[in-house]
């Protein structure tokens, strides 16, 4: 497999290059076309490789389904990403251009380069290392979409419709990453998110600050006063019954996190702060991987222009955030949330939550055997085993992925430092060419274990 990435580099970066400068960004209405543009592009090169093609229309972006030559007896292996990008803003902190493909330093920079184009680039580039060399050993369906950036409301409607798509003996998701350089890993649970808006209103309209300021009730500071009732500096939030499932990591995977190359200095200087919040009582790995969390995003209310305004806010909003542990359900937590509002809120305040979107945590423990063939493929080709973490963040569409009960393997070659979301966005070439010959490895593997 290493021959053919060595024969087909430059190519397969020209190639990569050219689907990134597609500006396939989810959430902006006036880059549909190119959503689609990314969509055929990816089609066309499926079709390339004796892939059948299905298009899937949505309301918004569509779905690629895609299924390759059968292979009677063998596994079945689906394969989930996304070709939707984020937003570039804030484009002056780029150093070339967000859809300018550029090499420096050996990364590739561009946005999408490691969410999620690049990953699932590197396992369509293993399907084509397998059919350069005799064929697939396995029955490979792509499921990618492009609408992860938006919430996956298309994808979501389609896998309710038809829960059998997803019946498989792996399901590879390709849109995390590694712990560090050199330590594949693999995400033994996902966050869940509750997002809310809170609204507090304590006047008919603004007021003078001067004539009204000391006794007429500022909407703002009301508003800080019920999100420090909620959470207050020792990062242990006052909900009621919020705490009540919340699981403890098994003293197996708090060993295993030990042994990780992973320090707090370390994640204390790549966050770039000076020291670190939440609660103290728990290691950083825990805060962010095994305790739930609120999360202030935005507080929208009184004057926010350039100079001065003296005004009492009549009404003010916190974007806010919850983040849900394993066991935790995201229904109760938004119910729970909207309680403890209810509850903290003084009595001339008119206060209300709206809930803006939701998704479970999820679990995939490594006790399925494809877990042991992912194992075995990076000790070959990158020289260790998998380590399992877990992952702050969520994946709303993994529950359904799971609905078959295939094992869903959260995997990517991806680093820590690759900027998802953020300017200079970039995927090291290094793993995406070390990612090919270890994903066809696995689909091999994975043919000979044979239907088991
Ligand atoms: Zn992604």
């Amino acid at each position: 497999m290493q021959d053919f990435v060595s024969r087909e580099k430059s190519r397969l970066l020209e190639d990569l290059k050219s689907w990134l400068r597609i500006p396939s960004i989810s959430t902006l209405p006036e880059n549909a076309g190119d959503c689609r543009k990314a969509a055929e592009w990816l089609a066309a090169r499926l079709k390339k490789l004796g892939f059948q093609v299905n298009t899937i229309e949505t309301d918004r972006h569509p779905i690629l389904w895609a299924e390759g030559p059968a292979v009677p007896g063998a596994p079945t292996v689906l394969s989930y990403g996304h070709y939707d990008v984020q937003p570039p803003d804030p484009l002056n902190e780029w150093v070339t251009g967000p859809f300018e493909p550029t090499e420096r330093n050996g990364n590739l920079y561009a946005r999408g380069t490691a969410d999620d184009k690049g990953q699932v680039f590197c396992v369509v580039s293993a399907v084509e290392a397998l059919q350069a060399n005799g064929g697939l050993p396995v029955n490979m369906r792509f499921l990618i979409e492009g609408e992860e950036e938006i919430g996956s409301k298309g994808l979501t409607k389609f896998l309710k419709a038809e829960p059998d798509r997803v019946k498989a003996d792996a399901v590879l998701v390709t849109d995390v990453h590694m712990v560090a350089p050199g330590y594949p890993s693999v995400d033994t649970a996902l966050r869940g998110i509750v997002h809310a808006e809170i609204k507090v209103r304590t006047l008919k309209k603004d007021l003078h600050s001067g004539l009204y300021g000391g006794a007429a009730p500022n909407a703002i500071e009301t508003l800080w006063h019920l999100l420090e009732q909620l959470k207050p500096p020792t990062g242990t939030m006052r909900i009621p019954g919020f705490y009540d499932r919340v699981a403890k990591p098994s003293a197996r995977e708090l060993k295993a996190w030990k042994a990780l190359p992973v320090t707090e200095r370390g994640f204390i200087k790549e966050a770039g702060a000076k020291a670190l919040g939440g609660e103290k009582k728990f290691s950083f790995l825990e805060r962010v991987w095994a305790r739930p969390t609120f999360e202030v995003h935005g507080i929208v209310g009184g004057f926010q222009g350039a100079g001065a305004k003296t005004v009492i806010p009549a009404e003010a909003t916190a974007k806010c955030s919850l983040r849900l542990v394993p066991k935790q359900r995201a229904a109760d937590a938004a119910a729970q949330l909207k309680k403890a509002v209810k509850k903290f809120a003084p009595k001339y305040a008119e206060v209300s939550v709206e809930i803006l979107s939701t998704a479970d945590p999820v679990e995939t423990p490594l006790e399925a055997w494809p877990f042991e063939v992912l194992d075995k493929a990076y000790r070959e080709v990158w020289k260790r085993g998998i380590a399992p973490i877990r992952s702050g963040g969520s994946i709303p569409i993994v529950p359904l992925l799971q609905q078959r009960k295939a094992p869903v393997l959260l995997t990517g070659i991806g680093l820590p430092d690759d900027g998802l979301h953020a300017p200079n966005e970039k995927l090291t070439l290094e793993q995406l060419w070390k990612g090919i010959p270890l994903f066809a490895r696995f689909l091999q593997l994975m043919g000979e274990r044979g239907g088991k």
